[in-house]
């Protein structure tokens, strides 16, 4: 090889390197950059029914306009998860007719969204590394209720949100770092799910002891930023 061309060649291959290691370099001045700016990536999972949107109002307003001749519970009497469990042991007959509010055509989508729920999902879902879905598990009676959880999130979070909807019956299987939702005890296959349970509290909760090892939120006025950022550490 000439010694002009060897020359030459040395350039092209100095010059190559120097262009990997720039490129390299500046990758990781953004990597740092984002370091600097951020923190850990959180995936965070809230529940609909009771957390976002009002069931239990919804519920006992629907119960009362159907059955005016009734006896009904107010939403201080309130105790348990499951609504039908306490009309039925108010009286047997009861807990077919509560359990038909929710079966009836137009009870999901016509739910009122709880205060502050709204806002609360559209700003974590703007900050900076943060995934949010909406996690619910629809009645087993399909009819109506899987496609109005769609609709009610369309109507109130916008068709963008439609992404961000994960409907299963059985929530230990998804992963995350946190899943906000009113029911105390969240079971299924998964006997230990990625997720932390923080409870968010509801007239039918609000009554049970506090157990010292799970995170609350009263409400969406409550300091639900500062629990994320204690999650990203
Ligand atoms: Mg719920």
């Amino acid at each position: 090889m000439l010694l002009t061309q060897m020359f030459r060649r040395i350039g092209r291959d100095t010059a190559s390197a120097y262009s990997v290691y720039s490129q390299r370099q500046s990758m990781n001045s953004v990597r740092s950059v984002r370091n600097v700016s951020t923190s850990k990536r959180l995936r965070v999972l809230v529940d609909m029914d009771g957390v976002l949107a009002d069931f239990e109002g919804g519920f006992l307003k629907k119960f009362r306009k159907r059955y005016p001749q009734d006896p009904y519970i107010t939403l201080e009497d309130r105790r348990g998860f499951w609504v039908s469990t306490q009309y039925g042991e108010l009286r047997s007959d009861l807990c077919a007719k509560a359990i038909s509010i929710w079966e009836s055509k137009n009870f999901f989508i016509e739910l009122e969204p709880l205060p502050g729920g709204l806002e609360a999902v559209k700003e974590m879902s703007r900050m900076e590394n943060t995934d949010v879905f909406i996690c619910t598990s629809p009645i087993k009676h399909y009819k109506y209720c899987p496609y109005e959880k769609y609709a009610w999130v369309e109507k109130h979070l916008g068709s963008e949100f439609l992404e961000q909807i994960i409907l299963t019956r059985d929530k230990t299987v998804v992963t995350g770092d946190v899943l906000i939702d009113d029911k105390p005890d969240i079971l299924g296959v998964e006997p230990n799910p990625a997720w932390e349970h923080i409870l968010f509290t509801a007239c039918h909760n609000k009554h049970l002891p506090p157990c010292p090892s799970k995170r609350h939120l009263l409400s969406w006025d409550d300091d639900w930023r500062g629990v994320l950022e204690d999650l990203r550490r």
